[in-house]
């Protein structure tokens, strides 16, 4: 009886070693692999912090999607008062799988002077000139230097171009950012090409890097529309973005 016990007891420790031996090496070098090739790849970098000076700091999140793919780049913030759709594409960008491209997020963050969200129009705070002149003197440099082969730049709107909702368009017409912009618009089922003619940040970001050879546009949504619908829209412009050809 008690040698039975002992052998029963033998055996289901060496069942349990066993399974726990397979566990963890599934479970082990498996995650250890894949934290190395992607998640590792992810960095996070200040570019400025002097907020007494400018007025807010700038940021980027760099290497999301494929980090051996060629870079994109991608701008939320420069208008603070739009961030419900700079939080959309912080939140939707990362949940992307099987992106082509590498991605670097910069990210602007304006401290104070704007207006409350939803009094969208008009927005006339000194935050939303702020952001601009951010945009200009630490992001502008960074991307016309860094190898890019396009720039993104994300805004929102309160439904001030009637019934262009969510569109994307390069201030600078003819240009390579316009081509890019339209092929984005025509693969998407909700996202139309509409230029407003009249920008106020386009001479701080999308103006001179199209004319200084990294093309770029700007994406625009609506910030009235709901939550799901929002999300929804940036994963097309994403999955859009990601599939462009470039020359
Ligand atoms: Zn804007």
């Amino acid at each position: 009886m008690t040698r039975k016990n002992n052998l029963r007891n033998l055996i289901f420790v060496v069942i349990i070693l066993i399974f726990a031996i397979v566990v963890i090496t599934q479970i082990m070098p498996g995650n250890n692999n894949n934290t190395l090739n992607t998640k590792a790849e992810v960095s996070h970098e200040i570019i400025s912090n002097n907020s007494a000076q400018d007025g807010g700091s700038v940021e980027v999140i760099r290497n999301i999607g494929n980090p051996n793919g060629k870079k994109i780049a991608c701008v939320v913030g420069v208008h603070p008062l739009e961030n419900d759709t700079h939080k959309t594409f912080l939140k939707i960008l990362p949940t992307m799988n099987n992106l082509n491209y590498c991605y670097d997020v910069y990210i602007i963050n304006v401290t104070e002077d704007f207006s409350k969200y939803g009094s969208l129009h008009p927005d006339d705070q000194p935050g939303r000139q702020t952001g601009q002149e951010l945009a200009l003197k630490y992001v502008y440099p960074k991307i016309v230097n860094g190898s890019y082969e396009m720039a993104l730049d994300v805004h929102a709107h309160g439904g001030a171009y009637g019934e262009h909702n969510t569109f994307v368009f390069s201030p600078v017409s003819g240009s390579v950012g316009e081509s890019y912009g339209r092929n984005v618009s025509s693969s998407t089922q909700n996202i139309s090409y509409y230029n407003p003619e009249f920008t106020t940040s386009g001479p701080y970001l999308t103006v001179p890097l199209n004319q200084n050879g990294v093309p770029a546009f700007y994406f625009e949504e609506n910030s009235f529309i709901s939550q799901n619908i929002k999300d929804a829209h940036m994963r097309e412009l994403i999955n859009a973005i990601d599939n462009l050809k470039f020359k």
